[in-house]
């Protein structure tokens, strides 16, 4: 756990940067869920404010890449549940928000409509 720690939060403050959010939201923090493995409890703020917190799956080992992406699915949700509607990141010409995907080791954002194609 208090290696996970600042590896997740580096993880969340790279989503918000990506999702054009980073002005306004930050990790409080990242705690232990009691008796499970594999879950944090991942407290948020947004505009300094204690915005929502979110129990987040992160798996039990690091560079588990379905462990990531659904963290970063379930950062996303977390924000854009706060942001009233508003998509993020912007899908550009699209009304929804891109989606994350993992490419190559690389975690990227793409149109959920080309990310079904893929
Ligand atoms: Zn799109």
């Amino acid at each position: 756990m208090d290696d996970l720690e600042p590896i997740l939060e580096a993880i969340a403050q790279q989503g918000f940067r990506e999702m054009g959010v980073s002005a306004h939201w930050e990790v409080s923090e990242v705690a232990a869920v009691p008796d499970m493995v594999g879950v944090v409890h991942l407290v948020l703020t947004r505009h300094g404010r204690p915005a929502t917190s979110t129990p987040a799956f992160t798996g039990t080992e690091l560079g588990d890449e379905n462990a990531l992406l659904a963290f970063v699915e379930q950062l996303q949700d977390a924000v854009l549940e706060e942001e009233g509607g508003a998509a993020l990141p912007v899908c550009p010409g699209h009304p929804h928000p891109q989606v994350p995907s993992i490419e190559s080791r690389t975690l990227v954002w793409r149109c959920p409509e080309e990310a079904r194609r893929r």
